[in-house]
């Protein structure tokens, strides 16, 4: 059997040192933003090459209190791909903001920035580019329109952490950029927790505000704000992660290029550009028959993902919300896309017995 992920194997390099982590905090006594917040924060942004990382409780509030640090007047529109995850478009939401849909390319299944300019509107103040299943989006040219018409943008590196653009990494382009360390994520806790990083100096303030109860000083609140605040024992945890981040990201770029060199061409393959850095959080393929070479692969005991099934705008939670505009690039993804093992807990022989069998189909 090979399982589509497996967390004990994913964090089974870790275990002594995670026990060692453990033990430290719970002998500390100290569990909410103390010293292993500040050693984590500090120690992923200069993984990033940014000023700032603000440690959240998971990467739907680093969006959403990313946005809410813009203050944008209620039913301000903000760009977003039409084939991200729900979480890009609730943040949006949440805020009484209105997500505005943008097609990806059919080639890298990110943000067609073609698209971008003819879409802004008076009301249009931020987009989220979301760089899917690891791979960046068009940053410099997003960037470029976002100075032209004076936006804010909001990276959305969920699935990117350690990828890189020119040699700038996921986090560093937009004004900020959130984050999530869900376990399966390439840097994954061990339970839900999440970052927004900035250069700002004044986001950064505002969003240490913002995730504690809008307060800075014990007891006295300026803002509204939220309880999203990233725990020590998380924090500890992820420093540990971090230190092998590069290695987890190379392990699966291992497992990425023995499916580009021994997969069969029926399939489609994700795109690789020079500049382009990419993490393979997912390594997804695309098939006109789908399902039935995912139930093959069921009978054959190998289990996948799809990622994802639905697009946001056909949820039903977004009835009335988000328009049911005609996205067929986001629909034929969605149909067409299926996700393979390329775990850190993955061997280069269990993906060697996909491939045969992927080929086999
Ligand atoms: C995982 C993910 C999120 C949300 O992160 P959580 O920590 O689960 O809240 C947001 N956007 C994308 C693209 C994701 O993959």
């Amino acid at each position: 059997m090979i399982q589509y992920e497996n967390l004990q194997k994913t964090n089974a390099n870790f275990y002594d040192a995670y026990k060692n982590a453990f033990e430290q905090v719970l002998k500390s006594g100290w569990f909410i933003l103390g010293n292993e917040v500040n050693n984590f924060e500090t120690a992923f942004a200069a993984y990033n090459n940014v000023k700032h990382c603000i440690g959240v409780a998971n990467g739907l509030d680093a969006l959403t209190l990313a946005l809410h640090a813009c203050n944008f007047e209620k039913g301000s529109q903000v760009i977003v791909p039409s084939n991200t995850y729900i979480a890009t478009i609730l943040s949006i939401v949440q805020n009484g903001l209105q997500p505005v849909l943008i097609e990806p390319l059919l080639s890298t299944y990110n943000i067609d920035v073609s698209l971008i300019e003819a879409a802004i509107t008076p009301k249009t103040k931020a987009i989220m580019p979301v760089h899917l299943y690891g791979k960046m989006c068009q940053m410099d040219t997003i960037m470029e329109i976002a100075n032209k018409y004076q936006l804010v943008v909001i990276e959305d590196a969920a699935q990117a952490h350690g990828a890189s653009l020119k040699g700038i990494k996921a986090g560093a382009f937009g004004h900020m950029a959130g984050f999530s360390f869900y376990p399966t994520k390439n840097l994954g806790a061990l339970a839900d927790a999440g970052a927004v990083t900035t250069n700002s100096n004044v986001y950064n303030a505002a969003l240490r505000r913002l995730r504690n109860y809008g307060s800075e000083v014990k007891y006295f609140n300026e803002v509204v704000g939220y309880n999203s605040r990233l725990d020590e024992m998380q924090a500890a945890f992820l420093q540990i992660k971090l230190k092998a981040l590069d290695s987890i990201n190379q392990h699966k770029k291992n497992l990425a290029k023995l499916y580009f060199e021994n997969l069969k061409s029926d399939f489609i393959l994700p795109v690789i550009e020079p500049d382009y850095d990419d993490v393979f959080h997912i390594f997804s393929i695309r098939h006109q028959q789908r399902d039935k070479l995912r139930s093959f692969l069921t009978q054959k005991n190998i289990s996948t993902e799809i990622h994802y099934p639905l697009p946001p705008n056909k949820q039903k939670a977004m009835n009335g919300i988000v328009d049911h505009c005609n996205t067929p690039v986001a629909d034929l993804i969605h149909a067409t896309t299926l996700s393979l093992p390329i775990s850190y807990g993955h061997t280069q022989d269990d993906v060697l017995k996909v491939i045969e069998t992927l080929n086999s189909f």
